[in-house]
């Protein structure tokens, strides 16, 4: 069956689904955007992925132009047409067509675009074994420039930490804050267990407010866990007793070495086991069913 791709209202086949040159998507990086999950026939964690792109539009001040519901029908219906029960799903909203200068107002409409895939961002082996990662010296954008929580197509930040860790032989990047906190992976939030307790850095370091995150601190308290969103840096990386990463298409991943330091025993921990059993389970319940 040919892959069918939704824009603008209509499902084109991939050679058909095109967009203009002078989309500012294209010319300026001017849109945002989501990747969303499908599990056993449902979107997961749908409102949430709808909520933060409204919120990444208000704050770009980017009209979208169909309402949430009627874009959550864009996502069940992109999975209906391509017969999927299971997959990745990427939305993403330009500004439009403009011309070459940036003036957002002189784009017309807003494109959307959703595209139906499977992704597989790290091989199977380092979800079994851990994988390896690097703090990087490109930091973060600082969030008074652009905040990190709107999903912008605007990725380079991202791509250049990923850039220095695959030139140093490392398949992720952590990124710092211009203060030098940990803050991100290049498409992952970062979760420690340090002294007993879960911790994560607070939006206010800069970081995406990943639905995989809020979703395992959810779980993590309702295990009994103390968890806390505070800053930490290198040393408290390195001196954890576990390290993971946390994101839609990675899911959770463990971190069992950073900057040739060995995380704990240099094996995914225990606390990592059991919170990526309890999100699996999640997934069978979780979301918007696809055929309502
Ligand atoms: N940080 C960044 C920079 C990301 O691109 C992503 C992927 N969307 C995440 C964190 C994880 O967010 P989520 O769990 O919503 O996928």
């Amino acid at each position: 069956m040919e892959k069918l791709i939704y824009l603008n209202g209509e499902y084109l086949t991939t050679e058909e689904a095109k967009i203009s040159v002078f989309d500012h998507g294209f010319l300026y990086g001017d849109g945002i955007f989501e990747g969303i999950r499908a599990y056993h026939g449902r979107v997961f964690k749908c409102q949430e992925h709808l909520d933060r792109l409204y919120e990444s539009a208000k704050t770009i001040m980017l009209n979208i132009g169909i309402s949430k519901s009627e874009m959550e029908e864009v996502l069940c219906g992109t999975l209906r047409k391509n017969n999927l029960d299971n997959a990745y799903i990427r939305l993403v909203v330009t500004r439009g067509v403009g011309d070459l200068g940036l003036d957002p107002n002189n784009c017309k409409a807003a494109s959307i675009i959703c595209i139906a895939d499977q992704i597989k961002i790290y091989p199977q082996h380092m979800y079994e074994n851990g994988l390896e990662v690097k703090t990087v010296a490109v930091r973060r954008t600082n969030p008074d420039s652009l905040s990190p929580r709107v999903k912008s197509l605007n990725y380079l930040n991202n791509i250049m930490a990923k850039i220095e860790s695959t030139q140093a032989g490392v398949v992720e990047a952590i990124m710092l804050t211009q203060e030098g906190y940990v803050v991100e992976g290049t498409a992952d939030n970062i979760f420690i267990m340090r002294r007993g307790a879960l911790l994560t850095p607070p939006l206010s370091a800069g970081c995406l407010e990943g639905v995989t995150r809020n979703a395992v601190i959810a779980l993590a308290k309702k295990a009994g866990l103390e968890v806390r969103e505070e800053l930490f840096n290198r040393h408290d990386v390195y001196n954890a007793e576990e390290c993971f990463l946390t994101g839609t298409a990675a899911e959770l991943i463990p971190v069992v070495q950073a900057d040739g330091r060995v995380i704990g025993d240099g094996k995914p921990g225990n606390v990592f086991k059991d919170l990526l059993q309890d999100f699996r389970a999640l997934t069978l319940v979780d979301g918007v069913l696809i055929n309502k």
